[in-house]
């Protein structure tokens, strides 16, 4: 079998079947006369067997199935499917970085101004705070989400501990950790392979990619709040644009009132949107599970409660505990420098071997 995978030998094979099966095609000189209908048809059942031998010799395996088939029938559908997502992930990268920027310049040109001639000093200070810590926290969690490797198994080290073979790295895989089939590599504890940072996202930026989602969606929140009543304004300025005889606006203040319009649209689609995605990587982080173990530990569940048993997610370890293993927050004083402010420290653990609920000697502790 590992013969047959190396092409070359497969290529030198094919020509020698296929030289034996011209010399069985050429006609036979003298001896024969010509056009003896049983020569004939003894040939073309010969070559028929040949052609038969030829094929399965190329092809025979005898682990296929009709699963591998489909596999290989549709392997050129997920090659495209992958380059697809791959090229879109730079696309969508773009895109996130110019609607944040078309939003932070609308914000600047035309929400601020109004807050800094319409509100009293404090809540000015309020908004240049909040709109301020948010955009920072929006922008370095996204650089960090899209820049920083979610880790990949080692692959000089063989003894790893591992719970199966990657198909497709022919590496071990060590608990957590599945295979990615756009970038082509197994990824520690994997949770998804995320177009808009187009980069996986495992153990090393699984905290970045949670709290750019959480800030981005915080972001929208504000913006939408924040320009609510310019919105209602600029909507019904709008709205006035066909009277007749048409209001008087100038170019700034047309141009400001499509801008708030895209905004306030914009952000508030947004904040739905990644507000639901939020909620739900909350509720997954809370059960102690990534994207991917979520169907794993569903399917579990049902396979061992039809045979009356129940199932223990063995990297459950409390909602509090699963929250600070993934902050990373190992005293009170972390809530505040590692989860409210920009943090590049690392993720507790190297992502190969895990703490498991029946190993622990103190549940509690982290
Ligand atoms: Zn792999
Ligand atoms: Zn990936």
């Amino acid at each position: 079998m590992r013969m047959g995978s190396s092409w070359r030998w497969q290529v030198s094979r094919a020509m020698r079947l296929a030289l034996r099966w011209c010399r069985l095609c050429r006609p036979q000189k003298g001896g024969r006369g010509g056009g003896s209908k049983l020569w004939i048809s003894g040939k073309m059942s010969e070559l028929w067997i040949y052609s038969k031998l030829l094929l399965k010799s190329l092809y025979y395996n005898s682990l296929n199935n009709f699963d591998t088939l489909l596999d290989c029938a549709f392997e050129p559908v997920y090659w495209i499917v992958d380059n697809v997502t791959r090229w879109f992930g730079v696309v969508f990268v773009c895109l996130v970085i110019l609607l944040t920027t078309s939003v932070v310049v609308i914000v600047y040109l035309f929400v601020l101004p109004t807050i800094f001639s319409t509100y009293p000093v404090h809540w000015i200070v309020w908004h240049l705070c909040c709109g301020h810590w948010l955009l920072i926290m929006v922008v370095f969690h996204y650089y960090k989400a899209t820049t920083t490797s979610p880790g990949h198994p080692p692959k000089d080290k063989i003894h790893l501990p591992s719970v199966s073979i990657c198909k497709k790295c022919i590496t071990p895989k060590p608990p957590r950790t599945h295979h990615c089939s756009i970038c082509n590599v197994c990824v520690l504890k994997m949770d998804h392979h995320c177009p808009w940072l187009n980069n996986c996202v495992g153990h090393f930026n699984h905290r970045y990619f949670f709290s750019f989602c959480l800030y981005m969606t915080l972001g929208c929140i504000y913006c939408s709040i924040s320009s609510r009543l310019l919105f209602l304004e600029a909507y019904s300025a709008i709205e006035s644009y066909s009277q007749t005889p048409p209001p008087e606006y100038t170019f700034r203040e047309t141009t400001g009132h499509k801008s708030i319009i895209f905004l306030w649209v914009l952000t508030s689609s947004v904040a739905v949107a990644l507000g639901g995605l939020t909620l739900w990587h909350s509720m997954l982080i809370s059960r102690g599970e990534t994207s991917v173990e979520r169907h794993i530990n569903r399917k579990e569940t049902k396979r061992l409660s039809e045979k009356g048993k129940m199932f223990r997610n063995p990297h459950h370890h409390g909602k509090a505990n699963n929250w600070k293993a993934l902050f990373g927050v190992e005293k009170k004083s972390h809530w505040f420098t590692r989860v409210l402010l920009p943090s590049t420290h690392l993720p507790g653990g190297n992502g190969i071997t895990w703490d498991l609920i029946f190993t622990r000697r103190d549940p509690m502790a982290i």
